[in-house]
């Protein structure tokens, strides 16, 4: 350890028995880095990426190589025909629009089989009639159906062979726990998903939001089933350099189709300047399978650290993960305040400003955040979120360097003891 920051003899003796716990997730993790990485590094030689992409273009962006190098990395490293990388992309919601507005057409059925999608999605299908006349799908005549998981919150995989027909042009699935409590997917249960939607409807079009499941697991969605898929720079694929942005990437003519609706019709992945954020988005790409890995270790210890604690967290230290977020239960909204509190102290940025609850539109009660990060939203850097209602759950996740990521969890252990909560 180190004397920078104080903590309790309790908080140091807990972290030493968490560190113990999670040893052997952590070496399968450095295992995952490494085979990442190098994948990383040899999909930029691959490429032939050289000093003149990293360079600036201002207007229609024709001929812009590096915006095109850049593609075709992405595609390496995601198994991909081809991919969409573009800094234009306003969120992570608006990527997934894209991909969605880019495929979908009038009298198509999307079918949910992860149950209701991520709560930013809903007014993009019109789920319970949001978005409706803003131009959601709904609003353009797409069809939406879901399948929802079993009791244990899983998918319901003979519900979802029942609802496959070949009336269904997309099945659409979420890695990610998002904000719910349902463990994520495995590339190995979206293959079970995928191998039944090729089965029941060999034309549909199986479509994944990978957010916060980049670089988490050696295999790769696309090549287990998936057509296309979309995420966020914010979250694991931009490492915590790409200042903003999104990606698409799958079948080749499912990604122009995506160009063409983010672009136009007739240009596609053909212009769009990429001004000066060409190297930013390399280097993040370059660090993307390192920020994700150090993410999922500072998760599994914080998992660890707070069931020696005596709370109940999920997934556990040693359960398979599809997703870099750790849910911890705190089981009152003061240990909810507290633990933010302390993750907030834990940021490179920011680290004095104390975090409040407060009413967040779209919330039915207070929700508290802790975020002290580079870029604004960036939930690859160490961040927690919490409503403030019933199980009193925190989702926390990222940390772009564990060493850091691992003081930001012991200070919300230490803040809560502070408190006289622990
Ligand atoms: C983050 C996330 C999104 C996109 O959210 P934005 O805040 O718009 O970037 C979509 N789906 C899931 C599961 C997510 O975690």
């Amino acid at each position: 350890m180190n004397s920078f920051f104080k903590f309790d003899n309790r908080i140091i003796k807990a972290a030493k028995q968490a560190m113990s716990l999670c040893k052997e997730e952590i070496e399968k993790i450095e295992e995952i880095k490494e085979y990442n990485q190098n994948k990383m590094l040899y999909a930029f030689q691959k490429a032939q990426t050289s000093e003149s992409h990293l360079l600036a273009s201002t207007g229609y962006g024709y001929g812009d190589r590096g915006r095109d190098v850049l593609d075709e990395i992405y595609a390496t490293v995601f198994d991909a025909e081809d991919a969409l990388v573009r800094y234009n992309f306003v969120s992570g919601t608006h990527t997934l629009e894209v991909a969605l507005f880019g495929v979908l057409r009038p009298g198509d059925k999307m079918l949910s089989v992860t149950g209701t999608p991520y709560d930013t999605i809903h007014p993009v299908i019109g789920i319970n009639g949001e978005g409706d006349g803003n131009g959601n799908l709904k609003d353009f005549g797409v069809e939406y159906d879901e399948v929802p998981l079993t009791a244990d919150e899983t998918p319901d995989y003979e519900a979802i062979e029942r609802a496959i027909d070949t009336s269904v042009k997309m099945v659409y699935i979420q890695r990610s726990r998002g904000y719910s409590t349902r463990p994520s997917l495995t590339c190995e249960e979206i293959a079970k998903i995928a191998g039944i939607a090729k089965r029941k409807a060999p034309a549909a079009i199986v479509m994944l939001d990978n957010c916060y499941g980049e670089f988490v697991e050696v295999n790769q969605p696309l090549s287990n089933g998936v057509d296309l898929m979309a995420g966020s720079l914010i979250k694991n694929p931009g490492g915590g350099i790409a200042p903003t942005g999104g990606y698409i990437a799958g079948r080749r003519n499912l990604v122009e189709l995506c160009a063409c609706r983010l672009t136009t019709p007739a240009t596609g992945k053909e212009i769009g300047a990429t001004l000066g954020h060409n190297r930013e988005l390399f280097m993040g790409a370059y660090n993307a399978p390192i920020a994700s890995c150090e993410a999922l270790k500072t998760a599994v210890f914080a998992a660890a650290l707070f069931e020696v604690l005596g709370y109940e967290v999920s997934p556990r230290y040693n359960e398979q993960r599809g997703d870099i977020i750790q849910v911890i239960k705190l089981k009152s909204p003061e240990a909810l305040v507290a633990f933010c509190k302390g993750i907030q102290q834990g940021a490179p940025i920011d680290s004095f400003v104390v975090p409040e609850p407060w009413d967040m539109p779209g919330y039915n009660c207070k929700v508290i955040m802790a975020a002290g990060a580079f870029t604004l939203g960036s939930s690859i850097e160490l961040s927690a979120d919490a409503p403030l209602r019933e199980p009193y759950a925190c989702w926390m996740q990222g940390g772009i360097n564990f060493p850091a990521g691992k003081t930001g969890v012991m200070l919300a252990a230490q803040s809560m003891l502070n408190e006289g909560i622990l």
